[in-house]
């Protein structure tokens, strides 16, 4: 599904990541470990299009998406999880969810997302619970999961998360560990990084 060869990035005169490459087939969950300052968020950033490649290739379905947006990449199916949730803190737990199917909305995909909506209740059941609830007075552990909720909610092909162990308690860490487990019997690709090795592995 993603292939990447030789892949340089960075900023400005700092070259953080050098010829890099992997791949990630379908239905598959792919880890990458590392330490801080390793250059995982620089890695997914850019295969995310938020921070442009330099030189090498990133493939997505045989599709060159090196050069794209990062709007056209997740319209290609790649979604991000960003390290440290990044919820739309003044925002809604059910308005973030909605704003991660912003292309589909576009799309006229109404019932669709209105029932997918209703997948990720079932499937995070805190998140139903505090629906109406500020997404910035949620506690961590309930903003990942809101966090991986809206970017479900794009319907990705691919799921890249970023750290998602990042600051939780060893309890919280687990449940999100299971979480991601059942992402991938339920179908999705997943591509991980973490510092966590004992839990990503
Ligand atoms: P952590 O686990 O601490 O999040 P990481 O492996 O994700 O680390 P990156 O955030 O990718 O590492 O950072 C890699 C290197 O790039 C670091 O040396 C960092 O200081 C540098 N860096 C990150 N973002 C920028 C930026 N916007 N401008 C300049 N340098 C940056």
């Amino acid at each position: 599904m993603l292939r990447i060869r030789n892949l340089v990035s960075g900023y400005g005169n700092l070259t953080v990541i050098r010829s890099a490459s992997l791949h990630v087939k379908a239905g598959e969950i792919v880890t990458i470990i590392g330490g801080n300052g390793a250059g995982k968020t620089t890695l997914l950033g850019t295969i995310a299009g938020i921070i442009s490649a330099r030189e090498g290739e990133i493939l997505f379905e045989n599709q060159s998406i090196a050069f794209l947006s990062s709007e056209k990449i997740t319209a290609h199916g790649i979604a991000l999880v960003p390290e440290g949730r990044q919820v739309f803190a003044s925002m809604t737990v059910l308005e973030n969810l909605e704003m991660g199917a912003y292309l589909r909305y576009r799309k006229g995909e109404k019932d669709e997302i209105a029932s997918d909506i209703e997948k990720m209740y079932s499937l995070f059941p805190v998140l139903k619970n505090r629906k109406h609830q500020r997404a910035g007075t949620l506690s961590g552990g309930e903003q990942q999961m809101l966090a991986i909720a809206r970017s479900l909610m794009a319907r990705p092909k691919l799921l890249m998360l970023d750290e998602p162990s990042l600051g939780l308690a060893p309890i919280i860490v687990q449940q999100i560990f299971a979480i991601i487990k059942e992402l991938r019997a339920l179908g999705n690709t997943i591509l991980l990084v973490e510092q966590n090795a004992k839990a990503a592995l």
